[in-house]
């Protein structure tokens, strides 16, 4: 397969419960290797999306198609891993256990079975826990596990429903390597996640969903230096500035948002196509510049922009 094709395609994907409708007429690509990040405010339809992907729910509208439209996703469930929002393991079992039991299932050999298991639970440092039940591990160990589970089959498909949540930091950081690595190792990943910070780093291609529609879609860079994208500049005065200037250097300098932090530091918002050095000369007139620091806008920040007013909760109603 050529890296131009994709290894899953959705097309005018479309899934209400009633009156909502969680997921409104949603078409992505995901290209083999890629790691592909589904983001959005809670209730924006991300965990329907990926239960119909994998063949759990069934879309009302719309299909799922692997490899470039040969078949529907649903009929490789074999070679999908999946990590469910709502974990469900025996709590009363054995940690090494579990992870045999699941790798049956997915039809290892008994041979297989003990190599895999072990070689999981030294890469995910749970080799202490082994015997221990899964009801004595913390969270984020029993989340390890979890992951595991979905991964023992070296599935080609990879999809985590928010994998990070209940890991501490260091525990978030060996899931964005495993991520890596999985990706490294052949496997197409598809994560739900609210990490923005982590999904800057590591994701290929992000969509922004919101009351079940897409919002915004392409690389991290794309987005951040896009129509939504900017540049803040901190401009630190020598001396106090006076609030009552605000608006008029704002008028002055034709900026999208200004902010008075300290008395004498100004966070001035310019969007992508405005010119920096314009701004800065005109900052410049308003009093001597102690320090000044220009950086792009975060994804964290344009997806404060466009999700912050969908906090009503979901569309209702039927699509047009
Ligand atoms: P979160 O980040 O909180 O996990 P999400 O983006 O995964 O949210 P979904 O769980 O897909 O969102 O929910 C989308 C909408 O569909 C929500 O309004 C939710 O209440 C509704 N919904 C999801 N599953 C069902 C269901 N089985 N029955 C009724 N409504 C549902």
């Amino acid at each position: 397969m050529s890296k131009s094709s994709s290894l899953v395609a959705a097309h005018g994907i479309c899934k209400s419960f009633g009156s909502i409708r969680a997921v409104d007429n949603i078409s992505f690509e995901v290209k083999p290797q890629q790691i592909f990040s589904l983001l959005g405010p809670n209730g924006a339809g991300k965990s329907t999306l990926v239960r119909m992907l994998i063949g759990m729910l069934p879309p009302d509208r719309g299909k799922f198609l692997w490899q470039d439209g040969n078949e529907n996703v649903a009929m490789n469930r074999a070679k999908i891993g999946y990590l469910p929002e709502d974990r469900g393991l025996y709590k009363d079992q054995p940690v090494a256990a579990t992870l045999e039991y699941f790798a049956q299932l997915h039809g290892l050999s008994r041979s297989d079975t003990r190599r895999v298991v072990q070689n999981w639970i030294e890469r995910l440092e749970l080799c202490r826990y082994a015997k221990s039940k899964l009801e004595t591990l913390s969270k984020g160990n029993q989340q390890k596990v979890q992951i595991a589970s979905a991964l023992l089959h070296r599935p080609e498909l990879v999809v985590l429903d928010e994998p990070f949540s209940g890991l501490d930091p260091i525990n978030q950081e060996l899931m964005v390597n495993l991520v890596r690595e999985i990706r490294s190792d052949g496997a197409t990943v598809l994560l739900s996640a609210h990490q923005l910070h982590l999904i800057e780093r590591l994701a290929d291609h992000v969509m922004i969903v919101a009351k079940g529609r897409e919002v915004l879609s392409g690389t991290v860079a794309e987005i951040c230096q896009g129509p939504l994208g900017g540049k803040t500049l901190r401009v630190e005065y020598e001396h106090p500035i006076d609030k009552a200037l605000l608006p008029e250097i704002r008028r002055d300098v034709e900026i999208q948002g200004i902010q008075l932090e300290q008395p004498n530091l100004v966070v001035v918002n310019l969007d992508a196509h405005q010119n920096q050095l314009g701004c800065l000369n005109k900052l410049h007139e308003w009093g001597p510049v102690r320090t000044f620091q220009s950086r792009t806008i975060s994804l964290h920040e344009i997806y404060l922009r466009v999700a912050s007013d969908t906090e009503q909760g979901p569309t209702l109603g039927e699509t047009e």
